[in-house]
């Protein structure tokens, strides 16, 4: 089970840890679903 060694800061999206992107284990990157790639929490107005 995976889970964020760095501490999210509030505002941060917790899937790719303010990112914007995962790191895949092969090599390269994917843009973060939840966030779009902004790294940030989102959040319905
Ligand atoms: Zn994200």
């Amino acid at each position: 089970m995976a889970y964020p060694k760095r501490r999210l800061k509030p505002g941060e999206c917790a899937y790719c840890v303010g990112k914007g992107y995962f790191q895949l284990l092969l090599g390269g990157s994917e843009t973060c679903d939840h966030c779009h790639g902004s790294g940030k929490h989102y959040q319905k107005h």
